[in-house]
């Protein structure tokens, strides 16, 4: 299996003009599960969407590297192809787009012309992990997220980790909107790709509740577009007792969020 590494150092990143990231360094190697968690409106979704090169989010300096290669110099299509994936917080519907078209898709964006994965075979990768995510069979002919519930809409996105088995993955608050049976079967979903694979993480959450089911290696604070914290699981368990205030008291801050103080 290929050891990869994806490095963010001092990455600064700007929405309409305003700074949200400041200097963000983090590395994530093959393997290993980081968490990164903080409450709304720190910058969490902002550090996913710049990783994957959405074009809203402007990278102002700062370097992204994936096995020493800028990310930053790649097309969101690029970076795809090099291995990196996000599963979304707000998933997009596509209307018109099945599911399974989709996926079939996604996965041929990632081979080489030629090499496309034969139709029998995607059937049966997709029809395995439909049903490991205990999703309805049905759900793969319909349009792409079009009507599906927000705990059908994360599983999707979990589906499509599996198929296209990334190296490096983001997944931007997978827990939310699942109830308790449901963010069983996607942790499980995430733990066996673990176990199967060497895949890196990258697990953003506002709860450490997601942490009990996927353990990560390593803890993350982030607070005003920047990671003030990093620690083992004991920090996840402590802001699960204790909630952020002692974090914003150490710091000397009353609003953990980017804000107007941009
Ligand atoms: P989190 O995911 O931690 O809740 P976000 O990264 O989504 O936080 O947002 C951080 C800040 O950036 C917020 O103030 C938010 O309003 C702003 N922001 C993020 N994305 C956009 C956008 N596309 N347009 C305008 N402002 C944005
Ligand atoms: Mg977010």
């Amino acid at each position: 299996m290929s050891t990869n590494t994806l490095e963010i150092k001092d990455l600064h990143v700007s929405v309409e003009g305003k700074e949200i990231l400041k200097g963000i360094t983090l590395t994530i190697k093959s393997g290993e599960f980081h968490a990164i968690m903080g409450p709304n409106g720190t910058g969490k979704s902002t550090l996913a969407s710049a990783i994957m090169g959405h074009p809203s989010y402007e990278v102002t300096s700062g370097s992204i590297l994936l096995n020493g290669e800028e990310v930053l110099e790649m097309e969101v299509d690029e970076r795809a192809r090099a291995g990196l994936f996000l599963a979304m917080q707000y998933p997009s519907e596509i209307s018109g787009v099945t599911t399974s078209d989709f996926l079939r898709s996604s996965i041929n964006a990632r081979r080489e012309e030629g090499d496309e994965i034969s139709l029998m075979k995607f059937i049966k990768e997709m029809d395995g992990a439909l049903d490991e995510l205990e999703i309805d069979k049905n759900m793969a002919q319909r349009y792409l997220n079009e009507g599906f519930s927000g705990g059908e809409k994360k599983r999707n996105e979990i589906l499509q980790m599996k198929l296209l088995n990334p190296a490096i993955a983001v997944l931007d608050e997978i827990d939310s909107g699942l109830d308790i049976d449901a963010l069983r079967i996607v942790s499980d979903a995430v733990n066996k790709i673990r176990e199967e694979s060497n895949i890196g993480c990258l697990i953003i959450t506002h709860y450490q509740r997601l942490l009990n089911y996927i353990e990560p290696d390593y803890v993350h604070v982030i607070m005003q577009g920047r990671i003030v914290k990093s620690g083992g699981v004991e920090l996840a368990e402590r802001l699960e007792k204790d909630g952020y205030e002692w974090i914003k008291e150490e710091l000397g801050i009353e609003d953990e969020t980017v804000g107007q103080n941009a």
